[in-house]
């Protein structure tokens, strides 16, 4: 994805995200009641000296659900270990990663919604009992056996908490869900992301990043460092307020944080759908988009800045997202 505000991570941000990502509570920024909760819950863990209970952490991308996973493991004091749900094919996969931690070991699944129907099956004893069935064999020599694991946590993410199966969501006693970022958090998560990496960076470059970055902490440090190249070769030295605008306009991403896409977006509806509503297929057809893309990557930032709303009918634009493309809105729109 080429978006520079895209929430997805590209292999730039994986190289950089290891150095800068939180490895405690106190490091991790923003989320205040979500902090506030894991904190009580990995106290009281610790102190009965049992795993935490499975976590649930749903919200989109770039807003920080596997650097909560890895801040949990390491204030509980246990080791992490990753996969996601597309990766895990066979049962015997699961069965391998389960049987290989110790007590109280946290194991993260990303994209858990993409488990296949027959992996939950097999996690589902895992979850509640510490117990898997496995098969061995073939044929007719075929036979079931119950293996006993150690406690464990399991913490699942996922972009959508509706995309999970009932049993799998009943089964998590600890349900998250993060949400966008303010400015404020997220100046600060631009200024901490600048003291590690060395980029002089004055408190209103730094505000100036993040009032464009989407509430997504991801988005802001991936700016952070384009601005940086800009400053250290148009202007020469550290990141200011006047710095950060100039990237930002070079860029192509407006003073709220819309890039071409977004802008896209909201003049579809608006000028071929008449403000709507119109149905995501329709819509995702008429900006040659998936519709996940749309549903998960695009939408959840405009529908949070009032830009859109979503009705049983489709998606509609406000008068707010009539104004930001310059058009006066139509009677009778909301927002
Ligand atoms: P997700 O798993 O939800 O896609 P990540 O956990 O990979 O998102 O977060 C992306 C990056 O954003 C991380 O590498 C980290 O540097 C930064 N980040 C996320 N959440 C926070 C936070 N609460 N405080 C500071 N930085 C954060």
């Amino acid at each position: 994805d080429p978006r520079i505000i895209a929430p997805g991570a590209t292999r730039e941000d994986e190289a950089i995200e290891a150095s800068i990502r939180p490895k405690r509570l106190d490091e991790y920024l923003g989320q205040v009641p979500v902090r506030e909760q894991m904190k009580i819950y990995i106290e009281a863990a610790k102190g009965r000296g049992e795993a935490l209970d499975h976590v649930l952490i749903f919200g989109p991308p770039g807003l920080g659900k596997t650097t909560l996973s890895h801040v949990i493991a390491n204030e509980l004091g246990v080791n992490l270990r990753q996969t996601s749900g597309p990766v895990i094919e066979k049962a015997g996969d699961l069965a391998a990663l389960l049987t290989n931690l110790q007590p109280h070991d946290v194991l993260f699944v990303d994209e858990i919604h993409r488990l296949s129907p027959a992996i939950e099956e097999v996690l589902y004893p895992a979850m509640e009992d510490f117990q898997i069935d496995i098969m061995i064999g073939e044929g007719p020599a075929a036979r079931s056996i119950k293996l006993d694991l150690p406690p464990f946590t399991l913490i699942g993410a996922t972009t959508r908490a509706g995309l999970l199966t009932a049993p799998l969501r009943d089964r998590f006693g600890i349900v998250q869900r993060l949400e966008f970022y303010d400015a404020e958090e997220l100046t600060r998560i631009v200024r901490r992301s600048a003291q590690i990496l060395g980029i002089a960076c004055e408190p209103e470059g730094a505000a100036e990043i993040a009032k464009r970055s989407r509430g997504t902490p991801r988005i802001a440090n991936r700016l952070l460092r384009r601005v940086r190249d800009y400053a250290q070769v148009k202007t020469g030295g550290g990141i200011t307020r006047d710095a950060a605008d100039a990237a930002m306009a070079m860029l192509k991403v407006d003073p709220q944080g819309f890039d071409d896409l977004d802008r896209r977006l909201v003049r579809t509806i608006i000028e071929s759908f008449d403000g709507g509503p119109v149905g995501v297929e329709s819509l995702a057809a008429a900006l040659s988009e998936e519709r996940g893309t749309l549903e998960d990557v695009i939408e959840p930032y405009l529908i949070q800045q009032g830009y859109l709303i979503r009705t049983a009918r489709g998606r509609m634009a406000t008068a707010k997202a009539y104004r930001h493309i310059g058009l006066k809105p139509k009677t009778g729109t909301g927002g």
